[in-house]
């Protein structure tokens, strides 16, 4: 088998060490005409050898010695080197190293490339940059029907747009001011945009009042259930200095306890819960407050929603005012988009696991620049992923042949049985 794989070149001989491929070729064809004025009559002017990095060979960093010939131009008098087929001269790669650079580092660090190959990280940071220009033009961020806006806390505040219907991520902006925000909308097919989901940010609210007219904000259902268990956290932190060390400790470790729906209590959940609410009157409120405010969010209509919270607020008992503060002003601020919900029934859900994503991609790859981590999001979550099919083992065509004319090993219990009773998916039978 050659190892070399690439057309216009004689493999002359290589060598491999514990970590390198060397391998020395010439050029099939020599240069026959002047690389500037065409002309043909030409004659050697020297030699020198260039050294071109290749994808890696069997784990192993691959470099092509080529040996060139410089050659001088009888009609114009400039000289110059063979053309190297396949080569990405400027970068002394091959093309489909480049090429490959681009798409490993999609999901890969820079680090990890620049190692497997031998190039530095910052040629593989311009390789990439290139690469992702080329995928930009490309690719076509179709205006979602349902967009979801969040924003995610990367040295500072990014906005995250998502389409929340396709699950696919739309855009990772540099800020997430009401100016950039609805500069980025204003890009978009703005009729085609029915709802947009956000938490409560005015420059969110704002942005797509003014450029997108027909859509319809909706407020986030988790933002909003959220300050239910904050305020919960509030009354038991204020709690906490009226207790002994004991029931201190006792009242950390069962926070989650508080924090929990009533209905996936267990139990044993239920046990100790009930003890804490019965010693602590407070927290039984705040535990209460909480529950009555998620059962808000079991209306099957907005005109219910409205109603339910209406009840709740006429409930809160007064000590518990301040600590659910926050949930009743999002209401009065927020009620219409809040309310929406109901109608509409959408979350950035999806939006939120993305932003989980780009803190990974983040976190494993420091040292990325903003936009090296935005094109890594956006070019493997905009629903152009590349998706390999599971590996498939293929048999090789001489054993199926052979198969054909050979009768089933007679075992006396059928295949299927016994990869049963083996606790194996499927047996085979050359492994008998
Ligand atoms: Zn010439």
């Amino acid at each position: 088998m050659t190892l070399l794989q690439l057309d216009g070149y004689d493999l002359v001989n290589t060598t491999e060490q514990d970590h390198d491929y060397h391998l020395h070729v010439t050029v099939e064809r020599p240069t026959t005409i002047c690389r500037h004025c065409y002309a043909s009559e030409i004659v050697g002017f020297g030699r020198r050898e260039q050294v071109v990095k290749d994808l890696p060979r069997l784990g192993k960093r691959t470099a092509i010695y080529v040996e060139t010939r410089r050659w001088r131009c009888k009609s114009c008098g400039k000289t110059f080197f063979d053309r190297l087929p396949h080569v990405d001269e400027r970068r002394q790669m091959t093309d489909r190293l480049v090429q490959w650079i681009g798409q490993e580092a999609v999901s890969r660090t820079f680090a990890s490339i620049a190692g497997e190959i031998g190039v530095t990280e910052g040629t593989v940071r311009q390789v990439f940059s290139d690469y992702v220009q080329r995928r930009y033009a490309q690719l076509d961020f179709v205006t979602p029907r349902w967009l979801g806006i969040d924003e995610i806390y990367l040295i500072k505040p990014r906005c995250v747009m998502t389409n929340v219907e396709e699950l696919t991520a739309l855009d990772i902006l540099e800020n997430r001011n009401k100016k950039t925000v609805i500069a980025r909308l204003s890009e978009m097919d703005r009729s085609r945009v029915e709802l947009v989901t956000i938490d409560m940010w005015r420059p969110y609210r704002d942005a797509a009042r003014i450029a997108l007219r027909d859509a319809q904000v909706v407020i986030d259902k988790f933002h909003v259930v959220r300050m239910l268990n904050a305020a919960c956290e509030t009354v038991r932190k204020s709690l906490r200095s009226s207790l002994t060390k004991h029931q201190r400790r006792g009242l950390v470790n069962d926070r989650f306890l508080i924090l929990k729906r009533e209905r996936d209590l267990t139990d044993k959940d239920r046990m100790m819960l009930d003890g804490w609410l019965l010693n602590y009157p407070a927290l039984a409120a705040a535990y209460e407050t909480k529950e009555a405010g998620y059962r808000i969010y079991e209306a099957a209509s907005s005109a219910d929603a409205a109603e339910r919270y209406a009840i709740w607020k006429a409930s809160v008992p007064h000590e518990m005012r301040g600590a659910f503060g926050d949930f009743q002003r999002a209401w009065e601020n927020w009620g219409d988009e809040i309310l929406a919900y109901f109608d509409h029934r959408i979350t950035n859900a999806y939006t939120e696991s993305l932003n989980n994503l780009i803190r990974t991609t983040n976190r494993i790859g420091r040292g990325y620049s903003f936009e090296a981590l935005r094109a890594k999001i956006l070019l493997s979550e905009n629903g152009h992923k590349i998706v390999r099919p599971k590996f498939q083992r293929i048999r090789s065509p001489d054993v199926m042949e052979r198969r054909a004319f050979e009768p089933e090993p007679n075992l006396g219990v059928d295949l299927s049985t016994l990869a049963e009773i083996l606790g194996k998916d499927e047996i085979d039978p050359d492994q008998l």
